[in-house]
């Protein structure tokens, strides 16, 4: 179910090219209105394109503002609940609030090394973009390739 932006709390990333939401989106989904031309709420992001939106959640964690929420699919939430989420640089807290004003917060750890400390290679040589259509992984040659399955591996049998 998609997201909604509150207008009374974005500030359009204060007029940035890319807002952090747009930024984020894996499917760039989210759009700053500049002139308010799109939805009447100038320098107010929105979802473009809701029914595209799979709530992976990704924006709503890395507003600045908390100005971005979802409808969750009501199996999981009901009607007149939330579920928000407050990133922190090691962790992050949910707020669950139930539809009959029950609240509960639960705080989990996201990360056990520093931010910005991966390395993305992990010793392994850096992508080679120029493959980028061949098939394999990028690290296939250092692995001797792919074998062929054992059934006797498999969990279920
Ligand atoms: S990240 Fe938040 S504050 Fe920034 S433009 Fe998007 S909704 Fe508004
Ligand atoms: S929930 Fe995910 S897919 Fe939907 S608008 Fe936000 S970042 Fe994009």
């Amino acid at each position: 179910m998609p997201t909604f932006v509150r207008t009374d709390k974005c500030d359009g990333c204060k007029g940035q090219d890319k807002t952090a939401c747009m930024y984020i989106c894996p499917h760039n989904l989210m759009k700053l209105d500049k002139d308010g031309s799109e939805t009447g709420h100038a320098m107010k992001s929105f979802n473009q394109e809701p029914e595209q939106c799979w709530e992976c959640y990704s924006c709503i964690k890395i507003c600045p503002q908390q100005a971005i929420e979802a409808r969750p699919y009501a199996d999981i939430v009901p009607l007149g609940g939330s579920v928000q989420p407050l990133r922190g640089t090691d962790s992050i807290m949910w707020t669950i609030k139930f539809r009959n004003g029950t609240m509960k917060r639960f705080k989990f750890p996201i990360r056990t090394t520093p931010e910005g400390s991966i390395d993305c290679y992990g010793g392994k040589p850096a992508a080679d973009i120029t493959k980028i259509g061949s098939s394999g992984f990028f690290n296939h040659n250092e692995q001797k390739g792919y074998r062929d399955g054992n059934p006797a591996e498999l969990i279920c049998k």
